[in-house]
């Protein structure tokens, strides 16, 4: 079952630099920062590399907060049900125990690392607020809806008081593999001036990726520019599986800016609805009443469901929440951040309901790993919205993801201290005879996944998309091939190639999965089938593929159960 690498990999120019670390931790959001702070604290060497600044990724936008069994009368039990639920029968349950036992602990140490969560006046205690799906007030917020930004304020300065080196305006390419298939470091291309300029490597004994989601698939997003879905392009390059890509979370309240914005949207937080805020259609009617026992405050997929379902009986392109009750004053100290979005894009919460859709927002699946943050590639590990743990099945519980990051962030730093890895040296990789996609295909990948893989999707908009993408794919192949020419090797080609494979694994692993479940809505199959798909999608790129995205070219299975097999067979370990 260990990775034996592909023979795929961006084309990039040789490294001309080398770098040395015990352990290389790609992304610094909240998974790559709390790995890399409880390796150092073990006394390992580790640097960070990251996109752009440290504090780009989604984790310093996340506004609701963070979800643990905190508040009295919760429990642990009780946080598991309402996981299990959202789920919708697809997740691992021994990795949502885990989750949800360790939860509490981690928020924590996260405190006591300088996280300052926002506590009540009177008491001192953490204040905690509900979501959609949750049954208690469990989810624990700082700066009102600043909870992700105060989080990365946090952990970058414990990063910086701990001495941990790392390397800002870095892309990370691909895996560097030694001669048994272990992973020994990554390349990548740094946009700096001096030592490190251009592709380099760093080499290490462990490399644990970190690099959050893959929002930008989508034209519309809730996710930051980096979100380009590379560690999971990485990890199949490398041989890696992946599982349960079919599953995007598509948050039902994004601020409406026009049927033509593209990128990065601004979000209107599920807690405005905790606290009361609720959805009408533009004649006012609340259409979530009837719909679900918890109306507005039903699991996410629920509630994108009955906005789009509203939006085509009504035939408009959103609805609108409805907050005004709030007063000013609540808005102002409750949600600053949201109330300041709101307000630069001329809509004024205090006074008008606001306009809202969904827009791509969390990918429940990604690298498959087993409870110790281990993928199927030796020494590669994959942490937070990158990594498919089997916690999130079919669909995320409301704010378990930044939970989700702090677990098993502590996990693999654990892991890696009990296994000492030694691996040989990386092995000088044969030039790549793959293509790169121009820069400028992002826009079309967007809109191809937008028109047939969205929140609504069914077999013909499916087959669309895979035909638009093998398209692209093959283009670029074929002036390969006929004249020797690719892309240019850039920050916009090598983003656009990442989307392109990780958009046509989404679109395979949603085409093969016949049925409604959570979040993945196929309109030509609505029910849930659970005979048949109580399980998960796991794709990986066999080695030595010709056309590394073409269907029949990918290994495709299905597990015999909803829980997430182990990641290696027996007792072969890491080393
Ligand atoms: C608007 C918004 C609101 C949210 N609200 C909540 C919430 O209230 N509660 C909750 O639990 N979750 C929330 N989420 C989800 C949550 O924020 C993310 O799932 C979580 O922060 C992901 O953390 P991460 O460390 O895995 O990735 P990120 O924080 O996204 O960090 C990824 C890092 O990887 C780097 N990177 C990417 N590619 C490369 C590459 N090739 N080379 C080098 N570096 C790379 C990026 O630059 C970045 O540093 C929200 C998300 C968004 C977008």
């Amino acid at each position: 079952m260990s990775g034996t690498g592909t023979g795929i990999r961006l084309h990039a120019p040789a490294p001309g630099w080398e770098h040395e670390a015990d352990v290389v931790v790609v992304g610094s959001g909240v998974a790559g920062l709390t790995v890399a702070l409880r390796c150092a604290a073990q006394g390992a060497k580790v640097t960070v590399v990251t996109k752009a600044r440290l504090d780009d990724g989604s984790t310093r936008w996340a506004q609701g907060g963070i979800a643990a069994a905190l508040g009295e009368g919760d429990t642990p039990e009780q946080h598991l049900d309402d996981t299990l639920v959202a789920g919708a029968g697809l997740c691992d349950e021994e990795a949502v125990r885990t989750l949800v036992t360790e939860g509490p602990d981690a928020v924590r140490r996260l405190i006591a690392t300088g996280a300052h969560f926002d506590t009540s006046e009177t008491t001192g205690e953490i204040l905690l607020t509900r979501e959609g799906g949750h049954h208690r007030r469990r989810i624990a917020h700082a700066g009102g809806d600043a909870t992700g930004l105060e989080i990365s304020r946090a952990l970058i300065e414990a990063v910086g008081e701990a001495g941990i080196e790392f390397i800002e305006n870095a892309l990370v390419l691909d895996l560097l593999t030694d001669a048994e298939g272990r992973a020994a470091g990554v390349t990548l291309h740094v946009m700096g001036e001096g030592q490190r300029d251009g592709v380099g490597a760093v080499r290490a004994r462990a490399v644990v990726l970190a690099t959050g989601g893959m929002g930008q698939v989508f034209s519309a997003t809730t996710n930051p520019a980096v979100s380009t879905g590379d560690g999971v392009a990485l990890a199949l390059r490398a041989g890696a599986e992946v599982s349960d890509l079919e599953f995007v979370q598509f948050h039902p309240t994004v601020l409406f800016l026009g049927p033509d914005a593209e990128g990065q949207q601004p979000l209107v937080s599920e807690a405005v609805r905790g606290e009361g805020a609720f959805l009408v259609d533009a004649d006012g009617v609340r259409f979530m009443q009837g719909q679900h026992e918890l109306a507005e405050l039903a699991p996410r997929d629920i509630v994108a469901k009955g906005i789009t379902r509203r939006m085509q009986e009504t035939g408009t392109e959103h609805m609108y929440l409805d907050g005004r009750h709030f007063g000013a004053r609540m808005w102002e100290r409750r949600f600053p951040t949201i109330l300041a979005a709101c307000r630069a894009n001329g809509i004024d919460p205090v006074t008008r309901p606001i306009p809202v859709a969904p827009a791509a927002h969390y990918a429940s699946g990604g690298v498959r790993t087993d409870l110790h943050g281990r993928t199927t590639v030796p020494g590669l590990y994959a942490c937070g919205e990158v990594a498919c743990t089997g916690v999130h099945g079919a669909n995320r519980l409301a704010s378990n993801s930044l939970l989700e990051g702090l677990v098993f962030a502590e996990r693999i730093a654990a892991d890696i201290a009990e296994h000492p890895a030694a691996p040989g040296a990386p092995v000088v990789p044969d030039p790549s005879r793959f293509p790169l996609l121009p820069a400028g295909a992002r826009f079309e990948i967007q809109r191809i996944m937008t028109r047939g893989a969205g929140v609504l999707r069914s077999e013909a908009s499916l087959d669309e998309a895979a035909a638009a993408l093998g398209r692209m794919y093959a283009d670029a192949a074929e002036l390969l091939e006929r004249d020797g020419k690719t892309a240019e090797p850039c920050v916009e080609s090598w983003e656009a190639t990442n989307l392109c494979l990780v958009a046509r694994i989404l679109v395979e692993a949603a085409r093969r999965r016949e049925e409604t479940r959570g979040c993945h809505w196929r309109e030509d199959r609505p029910e849930r089938d659970d005979e048949n798909w109580r399980r998960h999608i796991v794709v990986r790129l066999p080695s030595g593929a010709a056309a590394p995205v073409a269907p029949t070219s990918l290994t495709i299975r299905t597990t015999p159960t909803a829980d997430l097999p182990p990641t290696r067979s027996g007792t072969e370990h890491l080393r």
